[in-house]
C-alpha cells in the first residue's frame, strides 16, 4: 500500500514492477446530451461565491428551521470535533455507524463550540446522554434513487437534487462529511434540514413514491478527499460525502446525472444510466486531449484522454491502451451489454505523488499518470465495468468480487488476445503478491463491520489472490465454463449488488462445481496454497 492513505486503491500489479502504486478509478466527462463522450471547456464560474470556511469540521449539530437562508454561518462552524470517519464501516450511515458520528460531532458542540445555530433554528442536543433530540427526523434507510450534480468547481459550491425512495416513515439522511449545508428545498419550498454531526437529516415526508429533495451546499478543496484543485475528484470508498450528499454503503446504488463548470476543460460523463455506488461519480480538470481509439462490434466509442504538452504523454497513452478496444470489446462478446453508454474510455490523472493505479469511475475512468501506459491497469479498470460498478458489491467485505475479478479478467484477456507473454509476466506478479502471508482474511463473510481502509480486505493480496483463485478454478473447471459462469452472474446482478457468496453460486449452478473450499484456500487463510486447479 502507499502512504498516501484512504482515497488511493491498491492495485495489485505487483509492487516489484510497479515501484509500489495505487489505484484509483474514475470517469471522465462527457458531455452533454445522450452518451457522446465531450470534453467541457465551461468559463470559470464568476459571482459572488465564497470559499467555504475550513476552520472546524462537523463538529456540530444544527437544526435549521425551514425558512431559506438559514444556518447562515454554515454547517461546518463547530471548531470542536475532528471528523470521525462514520465509525467502523467509514460510512457515516447506517447501523451502528451513525450513532458513532453522531455522537463524535454532538461532544464536538459540547465541547463549546456552539455557535452555528441556523437563523430560525435550534441546537439540539446531540451530545451523549444529552436532552430529546428535535427537529427534522433521522432516516438513514431511505434509498437514494438517483443523484443529480450541478458544480460549480471554483465557486466550491453545489447543487445536488437527489431523489429519495419511499418510505413510511419521515425523514431522509445523506452523509455530508465535508459539505456546508446552504439550503435544502422540496418543489422549491425550503423544508426543514439539520447537520448533526457529518449526517444531513431532512424533513421529507413519507411518501409512497419517489421524492426529489434539492440540497445548496458549499464544499472545500482537499487533496484526498472530494475535490481538489490539482484537477480530480476521490471519493473511494466513503468519501463521497465531502464532494455530494450521498449514501456510501455501496448497497445503495445510485444513477447520477452531472454538469461541473470550472476553469479549463473538465471531463465527466453527463449521466451515469445504471446504478452504482456513489464513489463512481468523479470529474477531472485540466488540459486534456482526447484520442479515439476504435469502436467495439457493439457500437462502444473507445477513446483516451491525456495532458497536453506533457513529454511522453501521448506515447504512454497509446502504448497504454493498444489494446483497449479489442479487449472492451472481449468483455462485451463474454460477459454481457455495457451499462454506461457508448463513450467510454481511460483518462490520466495527476493524483498525489506516489499514487498509482486506476480507478473505476465508468464510463470514464481515471489512471493515474504515472500508469498511462500500463496495459493491465487499463484493462483492470475498463473491467470494472462489469464488476464492481454493472454488478456492485453488497458490504465492504465483498470487495473481492470487485478487485479480484477485475484483475482475473484483466489477465486473461490479454490470453485471450493472444499477449501471452504480458499475461504470463502477470501471473508472475501476482504469485509474487500471494507468496506474502497476509495479515488477514481478503474476504469475509460479515457484511459492512469493517472499516475497509484499514483491513485485510483491501490489500494488493485481494487483487492478487482473488485473481488466482479464478485462475485455479479455470483449470479446475475449464475456460469457458468458467467464462459462461461470469456471463450468467452478471446477467442476473448487472444493475444490482451482490455478495462473493452470490458468484460462487452461480459458478456452481453453471460449472456444477462447489468452489467454496477453493475459494476459502486462497482468500481466506494468512497463507496462500502454491498455484494449482482447484481440487
Ligand atoms: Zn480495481
Amino acid at each position: 500500500m502507499t502512504e498516501l492513505g484512504p482515497p488511493f486503491i491498491l492495485r495489485g500489479m505487483g509492487r516489484a514492477a510497479l515501484g509500489g502504486a495505487l489505484i484509483l478509478a474514475l470517469s471522465l466527462g462527457a458531455a452533454c446530451s445522450g452518451e457522446s463522450t465531450v470534453i467541457h471547456d465551461e468559463e470559470r464560474a464568476s459571482g459572488a461565491g465564497e470559499l467555504p470556511a475550513t476552520g472546524g469540521s462537523s463538529g456540530g449539530s444544527r437544526v435549521n428551521g425551514g425558512t431559506s437562508g438559514g444556518g447562515v454561518g454554515g454547517s461546518r462552524g463547530g471548531t470542536g470535533g475532528a471528523p470521525t470517519q462514520g465509525g467502523r464501516g467509514g460510512s457515516a450511515l447506517g447501523g451502528t455507524t451513525s450513532g458513532v458520528a453522531g455522537r463524535a460531532g454532538g461532544a464536538g458542540r459540547a465541547g463549546g463550540s456552539a455557535g452555528m445555530a441556523g437563523i430560525g433554528g435550534t441546537v439540539p442536543e446531540a451530545g451523549a446522554g444529552g436532552a430529546e433530540d428535535v427537529g427534522p427526523p433521522s432516516n438513514p434507510e431511505r434509498d437514494i434513487e438517483h443523484t443529480s450534480l450541478d458544480v460549480a468547481l471554483y465557486r466550491y459550491s453545489a447543487v445536488a437534487t437527489i431523489r429519495v425512495g419511499p418510505s413510511e416513515r419521515p425523514g431522509a439522511s445523506f452523509e455530508v462529511g465535508g459539505l456546508s449545508i446552504d439550503s435544502v428545498k422540496i418543489h422549491d419550498a425550503p423544508v426543514a434540514f439539520a447537520v448533526r454531526g457529518q449526517v444531513l437529516d431532512v424533513d421529507v415526508p413519507p411518501a409512497n413514491g419517489s421524492t426529489d429533495v434539492s440540497i445548496a451546499y458549499a464544499f472545500a478543496p482537499d487533496a484526498r478527499r472530494g475535490w481538489s484543485d490539482a484537477g480530480y475528484t476521490l471519493t473511494w470508498p466513503y468519501f463521497c460525502g465531502y464532494l455530494f450528499p450521498c449514501h456510501s454503503a455501496p448497497s445503495d446504488g445510485t444513477t447520477f446525472e452531472l454538469r461541473v463548470a470550472g476553469e479549463r476543460s473538465v471531463v465527466y460523463p453527463p449521466k451515469i444510466a445504471s446504478e452504482v455506488p456513489s464513489y463512481v461519480a468523479a470529474w477531472v480538470e485540466g488540459d486534456y486531449v482526447q484520442d479515439t481509439l476504435g469502436t467495439t462490434r457493439a457500437g462502444t466509442n473507445l477513446s483516451v484522454y491525456y495532458f497536453r504538452g506533457e513529454l511522453g504523454a501521448r506515447d504512454g497513452a497509446h502504448t497504454g491502451t493498444a489494446r483497449l478496444r479489442d479487449a472492451f470489446e472481449w468483455y462485451e462478446d463474454h460477459l454481457g451489454p455495457y451499462l454506461f453508454g457508448s463513450s467510454v474510455g481511460s483518462v490520466a490523472v495527476e493524483w498525489p505523488s506516489g499514487s498509482y493505479g486506476g480507478m473505476e469511475h465508468h464510463p470514464l475512468w481515471h489512471i493515474a499518470a504515472v500508469s498511462m501506459a500500463e496495459p493491465l491497469t487499463h484493462l483492470h479498470e475498463a473491467a470494472h465495468g462489469w464488476f464492481g460498478d454493472g454488478v456492485r458489491i453488497h458490504c465492504w467485505e465483498d470487495l473481492v468480487l470487485s478487485e479480484g475479478t477485475a484483475s482475473y479478467l484483466s489477465v486473461h484477456v490479454l490470453e485471450a488476445l493472444g499477449e501471452t507473454e504480458a499475461a504470463n509476466a502477470a501471473w508472475t506478479n501476482y504469485e509474487d503478491e500471494a507468496s506474502v502471508a497476509t495479515t488477514g482474511p481478503v474476504w469475509q463473510s460479515t457484511c459492512d463491520e469493517i472499516d475497509v481502509l484499514a483491513s485485510s480486505v483491501y490489500s494488493e493480496q485481494t487483487y492478487a489472490r482473488g485473481a488466482l483463485f479464478y485462475r485455479a478454478l479455470e483449470a479446475r473447471v475449464g475456460t469457458s465454463l468458467l467464462e459462461d459462469a461470469l456471463r450468467q452472474f452478471y446477467g442476473a446482478f448487472q444493475g444490482k449488488s451482490a455478495r462473493f457468496e452470490d458468484l460462487l453460486d452461480a459458478v456452481h449452478t453453471t460449472t456444477g462445481y462447489d468452489a467454496r473450499q477453493c475459494a476459502a484456500n486462497w482468500l481466506v487463510g494468512t497463507t496462500a496454497p502454491s498455484f494449482g486447479p482447484c481440487p
